[in-house]
């Protein structure tokens, strides 16, 4: 690597905020002969061109001998992350691979297969004669020989190992402040009947039940990996398979190697990972397996893959305990500040708390803050707001109480099956919509006009029946309980603030999140600290629902506090409205792997692989 290069390397035709000063110090940090350098850059610090300036530091084919690493990855945990920078016209060199379903075969009658159940996966021996202009294996090839290639983690962990995308020299991960959580959801182990397609032939025991619960399950995985082998192995005798039969054949290839790494794993006296094991519901009945600590699966999958490594997040909150966390030696690693250029008035901080949240005080407060919203809305007759519900079941019941009070009109919920749809539609209409959301802390870009208010409901602490949350609470880890929750408040609060001219509210309901911002006060970074002390109780306009709904086109006669728009209403517009918006969650009661991830805080992190 040289970084020297990092300023011919900045794609953007000049430095905006503090760009200029931070690539000095980045350069600097690997200059000092660090291997790996956190860059911790809040929103709007131009993360990405940053990440491609440190990218094109590295050792080129030219300048090298045929042993040395050459080249650079770009990888994020975020889909969404990727499809930015896909977008970003200054970052076109970057070269994007993504899994094989986000492809389809070009051959003729198989135009709406993904790649990934195409007929060269079906099909022993099957000879593709256009396999050079397949989309999928002409990305690949071509983002195996740039000089940067960009794909997912995901993707990322998964080629570990392969001749195509082999070790480089230097490996920038965007959105990195979870990546130990990542690691340890990638490795965790699922044992349900929509995971193990040999469910049925295998008896699943109370694991739970036993003395030594990770043993017990170490004994059903080699056995359940055995019942897998030979499922395969019938499945291989056929010389073509069908679409599901491919799919059954590729996850019991997967769930083998997943079972037989954690045994292997567990069975190692020098491994450093402590396995742990849910199973809730007692005999019969699913079964997660899950590390605590991830740092040998992130060495195979990460560390192994570069020589010198840029992390960046706007919210690396402790570089001690993220580098314990991720297997790194603190010693071993710089850490580069790049501070926070939007003004601080831009991004206010209300104090509106109803109460606490947890969930005994629950129903005590939860019409508190239904009553809040509705002041809320009244506030912001014109302005698209989001409401941060961090559960389905506080979602419903604030919709409902949303409902009976009359403003129905104005909300728009969504379900684990049409997340996206809805948040696409909310984004999309002009109406000043509340968007009462799940899960949607992280990787969403509401400049402008998109939302202009958004309120926390609950300090977003981990679960504690989680059992590796708990194992770590057992160990006395709570300053990573509040670090995580506090992670979480700052990422949701960046969420409407994107530009140094943007601006957007945020008020705190819950008052479990004053406490936290105390608790975790010695590793809030000095730009939120500033946003936590500034932090005021608003004036705001009484109770009254008509008021809320004086924005809306077509909004109702003498309406309170409203806005001009609303003038023109004759009556019937709003029982023409009724509550279509109103979405209701599907029926099924089963949740799948597939959706769990989907409706997990970093759902985000899946959709590619
Ligand atoms: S290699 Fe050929 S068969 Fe396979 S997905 Fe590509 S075009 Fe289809």
């Amino acid at each position: 690597m040289d970084p020297e290069r990092i300023f011919e390397s900045f794609p953007a035709p000049s430095y905006r905020g503090n760009q200029e000063q931070a690539l000095r110090d980045i350069r600097d940090a690997f200059a000092a002969g660090n291997d790996v350098v956190l860059v911790r850059a809040p929103t709007g610090s131009g993360k990405s061109l940053l990440a491609r300036a440190i990218a094109g530091c590295a050792r080129t084919v030219e300048e090298s001998e045929p042993k040395h690493a050459t080249d650079a990855y770009y990888t994020t945990p975020q889909v969404s992350q990727l499809d930015d920078v896909e977008s970003e016209s200054l970052l076109d060199d970057l070269s994007i691979i993504r899994g094989k379903r986000n492809y389809t075969c070009i051959l003729p009658g198989e135009h709406d297969t993904p790649v990934n159940r195409a007929p060269c996966v079906r099909q022993k021996g099957f000879d593709c004669t256009v396999r050079h202009r397949c989309p999928y294996f002409s990305d690949r090839a071509i983002a195996s020989s740039k000089s940067i290639a960009a794909m997912t983690l995901a993707y990322f962990m998964q080629t570990a190992g392969s001749d195509v995308f082999r070790k480089r020299d230097v490996v920038v991960i965007d959105e990195a402040h979870g990546l130990a959580e990542w690691a340890e959801m990638y490795a965790t182990i699922e044992l349900s009947p929509h995971t193990v397609p040999v469910w049925d032939d295998v008896g699943i025991p109370d694991v739970a039940a036993a003395d030594d619960a990770v043993e017990r399950a170490s004994r059903l995985a080699e056995t359940l990996s055995g019942v897998c082998e030979r499922a395969k192995d019938e499945l291989l005798t056929k010389p073509e398979l069908t679409p599901d039969e491919a799919a059954r054949r590729d996850r019991l290839q997967e769930l083998r190697s997943e079972l037989d790494w954690f045994v292997k794993d567990y069975r190692d006296p020098t491994s450093a990972t402590t396995w742990v094991v849910d199973q809730p519901d007692g005999e019969g009945t699913k079964i997660v397996i899950k590390p605590l600590n991830p740092e040998k699966y992130l060495h195979h999958t990460v560390w192994d893959r570069g020589n010198k490594f840029a992390l960046l997040s706007a919210t690396i909150l402790n570089k001690d305990a993220f580098c314990r966390q991720v297997g790194l030696d603190p010693k071993d690693v710089a850490l580069v500040d790049v501070p926070h250029t939007f003004p601080v008035e831009n991004r206010p901080l209300y104090d509106v708390t109803q109460g606490r949240m947890t969930y005994e005080h629950r129903d005590e407060t939860i019409p508190k803050i239904a009553r809040l919203v509705v002041r809320l809305m009244a506030h912001h007759p014109d302005e698209k707001g989001l409401i941060h519900a961090h559960s389905y079941s506080i979602q419903e019941r604030l919709a409902d109480h949303l409902v009976d009070f009359g403003v129905g009109e104005r909300v728009r919920t969504h379900s684990k099956e049409n997340r996206d749809a809805e948040l696409d539609a909310w984004k999309a209409s002009s109406d000043p919509e509340l968007f009462l959301s799940v899960k949607m802390e992280e990787a969403l870009d509401l400049k402008g006009d998109l939302c202009r208010w958004q309120v926390l409901c609950k300090a977003p602490y981990l679960n504690t029946s989680d059992s590796r949350v708990a194992r770590r609470l057992e160990e006395g880890q709570w300053s990573w309980y509040h670090r995580a929750a506090l992670r979480t408040v700052i990422q949701a609060c960046g969420r409407v603030i994107r530009a140094p001219d943007d601006h957007g509210a945020t008020y705190l309901a819950d008052s479990s999140l004053l406490d936290l911002f105390e608790r975790a006060r010695s590793d809030t970074p000095d730009w939120f600290a500033e946003q936590v002390d500034r932090t005021k109780i608003p004036d705001l306009p009484e109770f009254d629902p008509r008021a809320a709904l004086s924005g809306l086109d077509g909004g109702g006669p003498g309406t309170l506090g409203g806005s001009s728009s609303t003038s023109q209403n004759d009556g019937s517009g709003r029982e023409n409205r009724g509550f279509g918006r109103r979405r209701r969650r599907g029926k099924s009661g089963v949740r799948s792997s597939e959706e769990e991830r989907k409706n997990h805080p970093l759902s985000d992190v899946w959709g590619d692989g």
